[in-house]
């Protein structure tokens, strides 16, 4: 894009951020714009460390038709007089942030400083996982959906949507109310199965997040056995399928071709802790997630439908965010088992050629670090106040008192995790955003991280160099 007063060309770098709900995208960007336009305390952002990094500023996005990540929003809502956590993704937003630097290139240099604007691309993991159903027919998703909610362990959170399928002909006349119980049925049993410790997701993606088409009849659909004989285009079952279609095409098709096609670099936000506080079943599921994740980065490539618009995305990053939650000495453990999981699915997805890597890190850190001593030993503790609500050890916390809590270690070796599906003892309590905070010379905010710095520089630091 040429710049109206210099007439310089200024690049763009399209990021995109996701990761399923509550992985911490709202937070990750918060703490990245803050950073970014306060100079933080980053040094291990090699552009800021080398003295090259000049500042930010937020500028229009290009698309006005794409709703703007509210940044100031999410910020207040953290450093006000009482911080809470803000409100986490919903739908796709946007921000341009741009970047002034001196690059090391001597020539580049002599031109004095250089711009790059920056496109961060918050967007939610379910929707990603939509991409593999553009491959798929009515008729394949159904059988694949159905016979997912008829194993064994999906019994429960199943069983009202499967009770509703049998009470209906998918070949008799279309009507609308029949669309919609089982619409909602189906809806119903993709959040259970969401709550109740699955942690991959089941797509389709709008059915959990909605986005701005909560209630739309590209929303109301649901799989449908396979029928005996063609069914007659009135028939429910050609009216669902019709639906799936339109969603596939009006829906997921566009996500693709106008956002996610386009990014540059991406970030994959990943609860592993929630993973393996929930045990060894949960962290399977989280190996499935990446697995589809990764083959949906791959889609561009191997669906010819979509090659055409396909940029090529040269560095992923996936993190194991809110490290905070353990002591720094299982940070490296934490990022060894991602790193472990990540490379599972990256064979099982057969996805090479891009760049991947794997980190432990907290956007903004909640608790800092202690010890506590039990029968003569001494433990090391992390310190911070329990959100209000949370139990652990049949204690309930009043969300104003801080407490050391020893969190548990994380195995040294991630294979003994695999090797013996050991369940990783964690004590695990949400706490409040820092309560206090630090404020740089020019009276801002500072926001304490783990690793972010690094993160940041894996994904934009070369294109500052
Ligand atoms: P999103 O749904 O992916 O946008 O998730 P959010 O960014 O809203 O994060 C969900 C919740 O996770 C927040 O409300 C916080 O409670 C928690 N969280 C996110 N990032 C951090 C972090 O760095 N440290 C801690 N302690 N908690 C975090």
């Amino acid at each position: 894009m040429a710049d109206a007063a210099t007439g310089a060309f200024t690049p763009t770098l399209r990021l995109g951020v996701t990761g399923l709900s509550r992985a911490g995208k709202t937070i990750f960007i918060t703490a990245l714009v803050h950073n970014l336009l306060t100079g933080g305390r980053m040094p291990g952002f090699t552009p800021l460390a080398e003295g090259r990094f000049i500042g930010a500023r937020l500028a229009e996005y290009p698309d006005a038709t794409i709703p703007r990540f509210t940044y100031e929003q999410h910020l207040d809502a953290l450093t006000g007089k009482h911080p809470a956590w803000p409100e986490g993704t919903r739908r796709i937003s946007q921000l341009r942030i741009v970047l002034k630097f001196q690059s090391r290139n001597w020539y580049s240099s002599l031109r004095g400083p250089s711009t790059l604007n920056l496109d961060i691309v918050d967007y939610p993991g379910e929707w990603l996982l939509d991409l593999p159903l553009l491959g798929l027919s009515f008729a394949e998703w159904s059988a694949e959906a159905l016979e997912r909610a008829r194993r064994p362990g999906s019994g429960k959170e199943a069983t009202p949507f499967l009770d509703q399928l049998a009470a209906i002909d998918p070949l008799a006349e279309a009507n609308d109310p029949d669309a919609e119980r089982l619409a909602t049925a189906f809806t119903d049993y993709l959040r259970r199965s969401r709550e109740h410790g699955a942690l991959s997701t089941l797509p389709p993606g709008r059915f959990l997040l909605p986005g701005d088409l909560e209630g739309s009849p590209a929303l109301t659909f649901a799989p449908l056995p396979a029928p005996s004989h063609t069914p007659r285009s009135t028939s429910l079952y050609a009216m669902l399928e019709h639906r799936f279609e339109a969603y596939k095409a009006q829906v997921v098709r566009p996500f693709f071709r106008d956002h996610f096609a386009r990014l540059d670099r991406q970030i994959v936000l990943v609860d592993t802790l929630r993973a393996l506080n929930a045990g060894p079943a949960a962290v399977a599921d989280l190996e499935t997630a990446l697995t589809s994740v990764l083959s949906c980065f791959r889609q561009g490539e191997t669906n010819p439908l979509l090659r055409p618009f396909a940029r090529r995305i040269d560095r992923i990053l996936f993190a194991a965010t809110k490290a905070d939650h353990v002591h720094h000495t299982s940070h490296d453990r934490l990022q060894a088992i991602l790193n472990r999981l990540v490379s599972n699915a990256t064979k099982r997805a057969r996805f090479a050629g891009t760049d991947t890597r794997s980190m432990a890190l907290a956007g903004i850190r909640a608790t800092h670090e202690g010890s506590i001593s039990e029968g003569g030993q001494t433990l090391n503790a992390i310190v911070g106040t329990p959100i209000e609500g949370e139990k652990l050890d049949g204690m309930t916390y009043d969300g104003k008192t801080e407490i050391a809590l020893f969190p548990g270690d994380l195995p040294e070796r991630p294979d003994s995790l695999f090797e013996d599906g050991n369940p990783v003892a964690l004590n695990f309590l949400r706490f409040t955003p820092p309560q206090e905070l630090d404020r740089n010379a020019s009276g801002d905010v500072v926001l304490p991280h783990i690793r972010f710095d690094r993160a940041l520089d894996y994904l934009v630091g070369d294109w500052l160099a």
